[in-house]
């Protein structure tokens, strides 16, 4: 999705205070991880329980504390800033001064409205003003913003906000399409259907540099 000209514009220079923020309580970090997988796997039985699942077998009877600690430690783990990559970055010695693109980056996350996965892939891109970032950061980077219950949107701005604030520069982009399990194994049943969702900061706002980055991402890489 290719927001609006007048939604760019509110969003442009004032983009920090504007961060596109899960919709978390303050009080979210009040209790530790075991804390929270003790509660979980309560919630998960009851559920299961309610659905009238007999909890004594064999097969089911990890479960509760499967999914509780699969929330806590890994689908939902980016909900924890103190996951957040450190985003380290390096003078750009060799004076690189074209578009670094990190291509294919594969996104695992969950919708937000369904508890269903989004399984996709994100595309980065950055112009250097004088720093340079670690190219698995920029995955990392994703991942931790993917690990949580999201929609595609503000994953694409989150990207894109978090990595101009560690390079220091607005000339930051990113892509995202993805499939929706929501969509494609459930209501509509749609399997083939995809959701593109774009965020073009900075230089990316023009047309040519914004055409350069979406030819890369078509290139066939080959090795
Ligand atoms: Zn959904």
């Amino acid at each position: 999705m290719i927001k609006n000209e007048e939604f760019q514009d509110e969003i442009g220079d004032n983009h920090v205070s504007l961060s596109a923020k899960n919709p978390v309580r303050d009080d979210a970090f009040d209790i530790t991880d075991d804390e929270k997988i003790e509660k979980i796997k309560k919630d998960v039985e009851s559920i299961l329980l309610t659905l009238g699942m007999d909890l004594t077998d064999d097969s089911l009877k990890g479960t509760p504390n499967r999914v509780a600690k699969m929330f806590v430690k890994e689908i939902f783990g980016g909900l924890n800033p103190a996951k957040k990559p450190k985003a380290s970055t390096f003078d750009n010695n060799y004076k690189y001064g074209e578009m670094l693109v990190e291509k294919n980056i594969i996104v695992y996350s969950t919708c937000e409205h369904h508890l269903l996965p989004i399984i996709g892939r994100a595309h980065v891109a950055y112009i250097s003003n004088g720093s340079v970032i670690g190219l698995s950061k920029m995955n990392r980077i994703v991942e931790y913003y993917a690990k949580r219950p999201q929609v595609q949107e503000r994953l694409t701005m989150q990207i894109v906000q978090e990595l101009q604030i560690a390079l220091g520069t607005e000339d930051v982009a990113c892509v995202i399409d993805a499939k929706h399990l929501c969509v494609n194994s459930r209501g509509i049943s749609d399997i083939e259907s995809s959701t593109v969702t774009s965020e073009f900061g900075g230089k990316f706002k023009d047309n040519v540099t914004r055409r350069e980055f979406l030819d890369y991402i078509k290139l066939e890489t080959k090795f």
